[in-house]
């Protein structure tokens, strides 16, 4: 078996790209082709890309290594399989944010995308008795929202964003 040299520093950007491309559903053919784009690889160079999936995803090389054969056939069993570990993964990533806003932690909590203490938690009441949990990271353009079918405990008004403008500042800077 090939030795992978998994590097002391990843690109953290190239990292969060990864990680966003599995929340918007890409495939591994986008994903792959992201990060040899960012770091200037060949399409044939594919080891270096592992590091990245390994670490993006919390795999273990093992489970990375089907993309080997990514580049002679796209259909290989076990890309499937990967790709499911891939969005399972980015899902896990995000119950510890849901969980702290339960607990009532609705600031400083750890951004699954840049990996800073920077997401606090907002809310909306888009109908009376309907209720939205935001999750904004204020270092990066990480959001997520989740829909309550009840009042969040840790629901307060001075949280609340209804009927302001954005809910974050980037968002504000998208329109
Ligand atoms: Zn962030």
């Amino acid at each position: 078996m090939a030795a992978v040299i998994i590097p002391d520093s990843l690109d953290r950007e190239v990292l969060a790209e990864l990680r966003q491309l599995a929340v918007e559903g890409a495939g591994l053919n986008q994903m792959v082709s992201r990060v040899q784009e960012r770091l200037g690889f060949v399409p044939e160079f594919i080891v270096p890309v592992f590091p990245y999936f390994c670490t993006a995803f919390s795999l273990p090389l093992k489970e990375v290594l089907p993309l080997r054969e990514y580049s002679k056939n796209r259909d290989v069993p076990e890309l499937q399989g990967l790709l499911t570990k891939i969005r399972q993964a980015e899902i896990a990533a995000r119950l510890p944010l849901i969980q702290a806003a339960a607990d009532g932690s609705l600031d400083e909590l750890r951004c699954p995308r840049c990996e800073c203490q920077t997401v606090s938690v907002y809310f909306t009441r888009p109908a009376p008795e309907e209720y939205r949990t935001w999750f904004v990271c204020s270092a990066c353009d990480f959001s997520m929202r989740t829909q309550n079918s009840s009042k969040p405990e840790h629901y307060s008004a001075d949280r609340d964003r209804t009927g302001k403008k954005t809910v974050s500042a980037s968002q504000e800077q998208e329109r």
